[in-house]
This record gives C-alpha cells, sequence and structure tokens, in this order.
C-alpha cells in the first residue's frame, strides 16, 4: 500500500475545510491538499468561518494522520520579484499570513512557487526569493515548513531545474524551516527524465538530497519531456505513463511523504478515485478515462 496519498480538493463554501475532508475521504485518500480560498486570488475568509475543528476530527476518526494535510499557496503571489516594493512587502505579508493559517489547520507543509524574476535574471529571482523567507521565517512563530516547488521553467520562472531550487535551500537563513516539492509533470517540462528513476534520485541526492523532499505533486504530462510547458494530464494519458508515476509513488525512498495528484477534471467530474485506485492496486485500468 502507498503510504499517504490522495489529491488536490477544494475548499468552499457551505462546508469548507469539512467539506475538503470528506472529498479527500471519498476518493480514498489519505493524503491531501488544499488552498485556504481561491488559487488565483489572496481573499481569505476569517478562520473561524472555514469548519477547520469539524474537519480535523473527521480527518481523525478515519484514520489519518495530520502530517498528510498540505496546503498550497496561491500561485499568484510574486517573492522573486522585489522591484515592484509594494507587490513585493505585499506578498510577504501575504505569506507571513498563509503560513499562520496553515498552521491553523494543523498542516505542517506549505507548497510554494518561487515565483518570476520578470527578466532581472535567475540570480536576482533567487536572491529577492531568499530575502522574502529569511524575513518571514523570522516573524511567523510556526512550525510549519515551506516546499519550494520545481518548476516546468516556462516564461522566467525561478526553480526551473534542480540546481536553482537547491541554491534557494542552500542561500536561505533558515534551512530546517525549507524543502522542496517535487511536481512530476513539471520536471519531465524541464527535461529531466523520469522514466530513469535511479538517475533522477542520484541528481537529487547531488542537488537538494532526499531528506529535503517534502512533497510530491503526482501528474501525468501533456508535453513531451523538456517542452516547459506545464500542462498536467492524468495518470497514463501522459508522456510519462502509469508504470513512471506508479514506480515513483510505491519507492520506498519516499515513502512517508504525501503524494498529491493535481490531474484534470473529466467531463466535469473528478479523476481522483479512479486514479488513487489504479496507483494503490498496482494495476491499470486502459480507457479507465471513458467510463468516468
Ligand atoms: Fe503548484
Ligand atoms: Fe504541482
Ligand atoms: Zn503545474
Amino acid at each position: 500500500m502507498i503510504k499517504a496519498l490522495g489529491s488536490h480538493v477544494s475548499l468552499k463554501a457551505p462546508e469548507f475545510f469539512l467539506g475538503s475532508v470528506k472529498e479527500a475521504l471519498s476518493y480514498g485518500s489519505t493524503a491531501f491538499m488544499f488552498y485556504t480560498g481561491a488559487p488565483q486570488n489572496t481573499r481569505r475568509l476569517p478562520l473561524d468561518r472555514l469548519m477547520i475543528e469539524g474537519g480535523l476530527s473527521l480527518w481523525k476518526e478515519n484514520g489519518m494522520d495530520n502530517a498528510n494535510l498540505v496546503v498550497h499557496a496561491p500561485y499568484i503571489i510574486n517573492l522573486a520579484y522585489r522591484k515592484d516594493p509594494e507587490n513585493y512587502e505585499y506578498a510577504k505579508s501575504f505569506l507571513l499570513e498563509e503560513i499562520r493559517r496553515t498552521s491553523a489547520f494543523k498542516a505542517k507543509i506549505l507548497v510554494l512557487h518561487p515565483g518570476s524574476h520578470k527578466g532581472e535574471g535567475p540570480e536576482e529571482g533567487i536572491a529577492s526569493l531568499v530575502s522574502a523567507l529569511d524575513e518571514v521565517l523570522e516573524n511567523d512563530g510556526t512550525d510549519v515548513r515551506i516546499a519550494i516547488e520545481t518548476m516546468a521553467g516556462k516564461g522566467n520562472e525561478i526553480g526551473r531545474n534542480l540546481e536553482e531550487v537547491a541554491s534557494i535551500l542552500n542561500l536561505a537563513k533558515h534551512k530546517e524551516r525549507l524543502g522542496v516539492c517535487l511536481d512530476s509533470c513539471h520536471l519531465n517540462d524541464a527535461g529531466y527524465d523520469l522514466r530513469d528513476k535511479e538517475a533522477f534520485i542520484a541528481k537529487i541526492e547531488e542537488t537538494i538530497g532526499l531528506d529535503k523532499v517534502l512533497v510530491i505533486h503526482l501528474n501525468d504530462s501533456k508535453n513531451p519531456i523538456a517542452s516547459h510547458k506545464d500542462r498536467h494530464e492524468n495518470i497514463g494519458y501522459g508522456s510519462l505513463g502509469y508504470d513512471v508515476l506508479l514506480s515513483i509513488a510505491q519507492d520506498r525512498r519516499f515513502e512517508g511523504i504525501p503524494k498529491i495528484l493535481e490531474t484534470p477534471w473529466v467531463n466535469e467530474k473528478p479523476p481522483y478515485e479512479q486514479e488513487i485506485k489504479m496507483l494503490q492496486s498496482g494495476s491499470y485500468i486502459d480507457s479507465w478515462r471513458e467510463s468516468l
């Protein structure tokens, strides 16, 4: 059995976090990831309206572990560009509050996109992000860890390879509070060949270190290796394929790490119950998407 496997779930009215837990359990999940509000904006409701207690009780009643709860920061906050001070300050204060919200949900991991340098170059982008992380992690007063996500390398994204992610971790002051989120679609699109798993894991050891991997985003990719695109695909329908993703999910070295599906919905329906079932059973169902 794969220990901590689930998907991204919604958090919305009327049941908010209680609804997120119900959704995750309905897919047969043992882990899940959520945004504390809409992923594309920074409007957030007060915590006392989000039914956190109810959700946590239900998660616990079902024998689940809070270590497998993951929050994703909204992808519009950009900490890699400090030449617009107003935006940069806003992004820092939002991140600080987001870390505290994460902690209020009893989650210990917050996934963060490293951001865009907007033409200033990766070195400046990394310096800008590191400075923001140093400041925020000095002041948040929690033990939440930030997992920097590996990116596909579109546009001016930083974190487009493992070396860039490693340099963020190495330059930051609060190293014990930082780790990495490996996204299989992004890694494929960035140019890493996940079919050669041992070579890939050797690369991880060489750059960030296996102990820094805090989360895995398990997605197939619509595009070939090194396409720098970032379009997620359902398990078995993309260029990675079921066997490659299963092998990562089952790998002992990633055993306790939450593995989160962020694959697209099919005909307005979530595919996660089927995808989780196929990964947990170890057997693929041909054309499974047709019967959704
Ligand atoms: Fe992400
Ligand atoms: Fe991702
Ligand atoms: Zn993506």
